[in-house]
């Protein structure tokens, strides 16, 4: 179980961090990736508007790079209130102190405002209950497995807490203790050198033209201490370019270096190279996605098909906990 917020369309980071092992996992498990949009409200409630338009573009970028419904269930999470009936229930047995001392809320928090209280201020009902919304994502499919960076282990312990605190409080062994799957996630920079998210304005995006993508990389950072074409550069100084090419050109790597520490290759030069190579990876992506975003129905068939699942599993995970909670339906 997996799930990325609508906020606009994913950059290289996105595809290294997570889709690149998401492809992998459903080959190998029963998966279920949801587009969050009730989270993308957590922080961004006043831009509701733009959150349908996210979801599109998201879901072409995912079938782009060979998400596969037939594989995984592809849904989005508004599309199926039992989740948010499971949050609203769960919500009843989570102490609250032990979501003010989630740690990924004290990461929300943080991109609020610089301020410390500022940013407190800013903290809605629906974002304290974030961490409770995500457990209710991951147990409405009894998930057991959620890919995870090795520094994000935190985040998964609160949905453990409460599948523990469900099962002990209603004498049960039902929800499974969610496990982490841990997965690479290379901290891909930007082109100025800090990390690469679009809200930094930084990030080379799937769905860019090859011409912005060399417009972008023309841009970034080198080895500053390279004044001339002639110095020798250090690719341990270069910032940008080199991780790049770690991760894209991993067998002429010996080549890319010797070239620029003997100064046979000037940083233009090999920053064009660079993108030439990004430009023929993302190439079948873009081919698909351009395919897809002109046939908008059958995006929406491949959601329909993704919600039409999830919701038959969470309706029975919803009913089957109504039952442990003896609790009855009256309409
Ligand atoms: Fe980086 Fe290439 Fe310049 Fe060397 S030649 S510093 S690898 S951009």
């Amino acid at each position: 179980m997996s799930g990325m917020r609508p906020t606009g369309r994913l950059h290289l980071g996105h595809y290294f961090g997570a889709l690149i092992n998401w492809l992998e996992f459903q080959e190998k498990y029963d998966s279920y990736f949801s587009i969050v949009d009730w989270h993308a409200l957590t922080t961004k409630y006043q831009a509701s508007r733009e959150v349908p338009n996210h979801i599109t573009e998201i879901a072409l970028d995912w079938l782009a790079v060979g998400i596969n419904p037939e594989k995984a269930t592809v849904f989005v999470q508004s599309a199926i209130p039992e989740i948010a009936e499971l949050h609203l229930l769960f919500s009843m047995i989570t102490p609250h102190s032990w979501v003010e001392r989630e740690p990924t809320l004290k990461d929300m928090v943080k991109m609020l405002a610089s301020n410390e209280q500022e940013a407190w201020d800013k903290v809605t009902y629906g974002l304290l209950g974030y961490p409770v919304l995500m457990t209710a994502d991951i147990l409405a499919f009894k998930g057991s497995l959620v890919p995870v960076g090795k520094d994000q282990e935190s985040h998964l312990e609160f949905a453990r807490d409460i599948a523990r605190r469900f099962n002990s409080i209603y004498g049960t062994d039902y929800f499974p203790e969610p496990k982490p799957k841990f997965t690479e996630t290379p901290l891909l920079k930007g082109v100025d050198g800090q990390k690469m998210g679009k809200s930094y304005g930084n990030d080379i995006k799937l769905a860019d033209s090859p011409e912005d993508t060399l417009k972008k990389i023309k841009q970034a950072v080198t080895d500053r201490t390279r004044i001339a074409k002639s110095d020798p550069g250090h690719t341990a100084l270069c910032e940008v370019p080199w991780p790049l090419y770690q991760i894209f050109v991993k067998d002429k790597l010996e080549q890319v270096k010797q070239e620029c520490e003997s100064a046979t290759v000037g940083c233009v030069d090999c920053k064009v190279r660079l993108a030439g190579v990004i430009n023929d990876f993302l190439a079948p992506v873009r081919a698909r996605r351009a395919e897809l975003a002109a046939d908008p129905k059958q995006v929406r068939e491949v959601i329909e098909f993704g919600n039409a699942k999830a919701r038959k599993v969470a309706r029975q995970t919803l009913s089957e906990v109504q039952a442990i909670m003896g609790m009855v339906r009256w309409g």
